[in-house]
């Protein structure tokens, strides 16, 4: 007979890290699924978290090792799968959780399955991905050591990688929508006090140029229209997150944006069906209110399955 799991947790982000701690410890047959081979999700890709309690100056794939090894302490690992659909059988409720090669079943869901950076669209963007193209200057980065680049957006990613670019590169332009950044004050301090960094407000990306390498961004003003080329080597992007709830349409609610539609217990639309972490509705995603997620959503679990 099909082993039927108390839980099954999607993702393996600090939401996901969280949820599992927390399910072993509260004695759940619980079966964990993750695409990539790191768990940390996002902040693999992060060089610093600066805002974590008790773990200043920490790198993002430093702090995802230490949280996955605690898990692993425990005895709880992701598995490594890609899911492919969630839905609940019509009769039973049990949850049946489909990846390439296998079908699961559980009681409860835990959908932690993160966001995904935003594309901007551009000609050249998708072309040149990965030739001066990136969306992870932590990853790619060192590529561009003494050359020039520019990053894209006005949020705490885009800052945090103009500033880690800064120390690298020769130049690095700032392209941002309006004018004034999105990002946390301490950030933009530090973004303004670099030398080699120039700001391009109130400007968009109209192309990405170049045939085999990066060789120049297309900017427009948005208030007095006029264009200008900004000659450089690497192009980071970085204009938010999608949530990661494509294959979850139609299983539970999600709001205009993409997001599930869920408050902090992570109740969702679909009985038995939990969201934690930054694909759910909420004001902030960050490392702190993702791992708490994790931990509500195994409360409102427990709960679910005590009922
Ligand atoms: P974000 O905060 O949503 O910022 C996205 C930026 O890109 C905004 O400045 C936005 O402009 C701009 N943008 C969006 N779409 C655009 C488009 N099509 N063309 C041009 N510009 C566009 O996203 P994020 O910086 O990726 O951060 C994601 C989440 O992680 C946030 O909740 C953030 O706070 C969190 N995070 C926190 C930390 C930290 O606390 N240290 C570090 C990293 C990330 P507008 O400003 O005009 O909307």
């Amino acid at each position: 007979m099909t082993e039927i799991y108390d839980l099954i947790i999607l993702g393996a982000g600090p939401a996901g890290i969280s949820a599992a701690i927390y399910a072993v410890r509260a004695g759940l047959n619980t079966l964990w699924l993750d695409k990539t081979f790191a768990a940390g999700g996002q902040i693999v890709n992060t060089y610093e978290v600066d805002n974590y309690p008790g773990m200043p100056g920490m790198s993002g794939m430093e702090l995802a090792e230490a949280m996955a090894a605690h898990a692993e302490k425990l005895g709880i690992a992701p598995v490594r799968e890609n899911v492919r659909s969630v839905e609940a059988d019509g009769d039973t409720g049990v949850k049946i959780v489909r990846t390439k090669k296998n079908e699961y079943r559980a009681k409860t869901v835990i959908l932690a399955l993160g966001a995904a950076h935003r594309t901007l669209d551009v000609p050249g963007e998708s072309e040149l991905a990965g030739m001066g193209v990136s969306y992870c200057a932590t990853c790619d980065g060192a590529f561009f050591k003494d050359r020039t680049c520019v990053v894209v957006g006005g949020g705490n990613v885009a800052v945090e990688d103009a500033v880690f670019l800064a120390r690298i590169c020769k130049k690095v332009y700032v392209v941002h929508r309006r004018d004034r950044l999105r990002a946390d004050g301490i950030l933009q301090e530090r973004l303004f006090a670099c030398e080699n960094v120039e700001m391009i407000w109130d400007s968009v990306v109209l192309a990405i140029e170049g045939t085999e390498q990066v060789t120049a961004v297309q900017v427009r003003n948005v208030k007095s229209g006029e264009t200008q080329t900004l000659e450089a080597d690497g192009v980071f992007i970085a204009v938010g997150i999608v949530p990661n709830t494509k294959l979850l349409e139609g299983f539970v609610r999600l709001d205009e944006n993409g997001y599930v539609i869920a408050g902090e217990e992570g109740i969702t639309s679909a009985p038995g069906v939990f969201a934690a972490g930054d694909i759910r509705t909420k004001a902030l995603r960050q490392v702190v209110t993702a791992v708490s997620d994790g931990a509500n959503a195994v409360a409102s679990v427990q709960k679910y399955l005590s009922r």
